[in-house]
C-alpha cells in the first residue's frame, strides 16, 4: 500500500522537477535573448557626451590589455608556471577595470560594470584581441554591449624560452637585450635525445619581441640583411611558430598564427645539431647545420628554413 503512494509521490515529484528544471531554462533562455538584443554598438549612442566616454574607455583597453600581458609574462620571469595565461590575463584585466570604472564614476559620473569575456589569439601573430562586455549609465543615458580592442605585444618579453626552461635550470638569464641560455638549452636538449646538444651551450636569443621588417623574409640572404636582422634580435611571422598566448602557456607550436625567432647559437662545434628556429627547437627538433662551419656565430638551419629566408649553407 505505502510503497504505491511512495511510487506516485516519485512520480508527481519527478514531474515538478522536470517542469521546474524546463521553465528554469526558458526563462534562462529569454532572459539571455533580451541581453543580446540590448547589446548596443557605441555608434548607437545619440549622447555625445555619454558616447565619448564610452569610446575613451574604449580606446583605454589597448593598453591596459597590453599592461595586463607584460604582468603575466613578468610571472614567468619571476620563477612561476603558468598553466592557462588567458584566464590569467582575463583576472588581472579585470581587476584593472575595477579601478577604471571607480576612477569614470568620480571623473565623470558615470556608473559602469564591466567583465572581461575573452582575451584570443588573431590573425596577426602581433596582435592579441580583448572583449569585454560593459554595462554603463549615466543620468538617463544607458549603454550595454561589447567592446573589442587589440592590443600589441611588439616590445614585450619573449615568454616561450622561459616557460620552457624554467628555474629548475636556473642558468637561464637577461642583459635586458637579450637571453643567454648558459647550460640550460643544452641540457634540455640532451634530455630531449638531441645529437651534438653541446652546440647549444652559450646559446642566446632577443628579449623582446620586435618585428622584422626585410619582409619579404627571401631577402635575408641579400648582403648585410641577416647580420643586421640578427644583431637587432627581430622575430618573424610563422604558421609553424606560436603565438604570443600559447608561448606563456610553454607550447612550442599552436594552432594560431605564430612567430618564429633564431636561437644562435656561439660554437666552434661542426656537427649537424637541432635546426635553430625557436619552434624546432622546443617542439619539432628536426636537424640542421651550420651556413658557415667556419663561422663561430653562424646559424644552424635545416634547409627549408634557410630557404624560406634566402640563405644558402657554404660550402666548406
Ligand atoms: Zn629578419
Ligand atoms: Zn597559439
Amino acid at each position: 500500500m505505502y510503497s504505491k503512494i511512495d511510487n506516485k509521490g516519485n512520480i508527481i515529484t519527478g514531474t515538478t522537477v522536470i517542469l521546474i528544471v524546463s521553465i528554469m531554462l526558458i526563462v534562462i533562455f529569454i532572459v539571455n535573448s533580451i541581453n543580446y538584443m540590448e547589446n548596443e554598438n557605441i555608434n548607437s549612442i545619440s549622447n555625445d557626451n555619454f558616447k565619448y566616454i564610452i569610446k575613451d574607455y574604449n580606446n583605454n583597453l589597448e593598453q591596459l590589455g597590453r599592461d595586463s600581458i607584460a604582468e603575466e609574462t613578468e610571472k614567468l620571469y619571476h620563477a612561476h608556471i603558468i598553466h592557462d595565461s588567458r584566464k590569467d590575463i582575463k583576472k588581472i584585466l579585470n581587476n584593472k577595470l575595477k579601478e577604471v570604472n571607480k576612477e569614470y564614476k568620480e571623473k565623470y559620473g558615470i556608473n559602469i560594470r564591466s567583465e572581461v569575456l575573452s582575451v584570443e589569439s588573431t590573425d596577426s601573430p602581433w596582435k592579441v584581441l580583448f572583449k569585454v562586455r560593459i554595462k554603463a549609465d549615466k543620468d538617463t543615458n544607458q549603454f550595454d554591449g561589447i567592446l573589442e580592442s587589440n592590443s600589441s605585444i611588439e616590445g614585450l618579453k619573449d615568454p616561450l624560452p622561459y616557460a620552457k626552461l624554467p628555474k629548475i635550470y636556473n642558468n637561464i638569464n637577461n642583459d635586458g637585450k637579450k637571453i643567454h641560455y648558459f647550460q640550460a638549452l643544452a641540457q634540455y636538449l640532451r634530455l630531449h635525445n638531441v645529437d651534438s646538444y653541446e652546440s647549444y651551450i652559450l646559446a642566446t636569443s632577443p628579449l623582446f619581441i620586435k618585428k622584422c621588417p626585410y619582409d619579404p623574409y627571401i631577402h635575408h640572404g641579400d648582403g648585410n640583411t641577416l647580420k643586421e636582422c640578427l644583431k637587432q634580435g627581430y622575430f618573424h611571422e610563422s604558421a609553424d611558430g606560436s603565438c604570443y598566448l600559447c608561448r606563456l602557456d610553454g607550447k612550442g607550436v599552436c594552432p594560431h598564427y605564430g612567430m618564429e625567432v633564431f636561437i644562435q647559437t656561439h660554437t666552434p662545434l661542426t656537427n649537424e645539431s637541432v635546426s635553430c628556429s625557436d619552434h624546432v627547437v622546443f617542439h619539432d627538433r628536426y636537424t640542421g647545420e651550420k651556413l658557415n662551419k667556419y663561422d663561430i656565430n653562424s646559424l644552424i638551419l635545416d634547409s627549408s628554413h634557410a630557404k624560406k629566408y634566402g640563405l644558402v649553407h657554404e660550402d666548406g
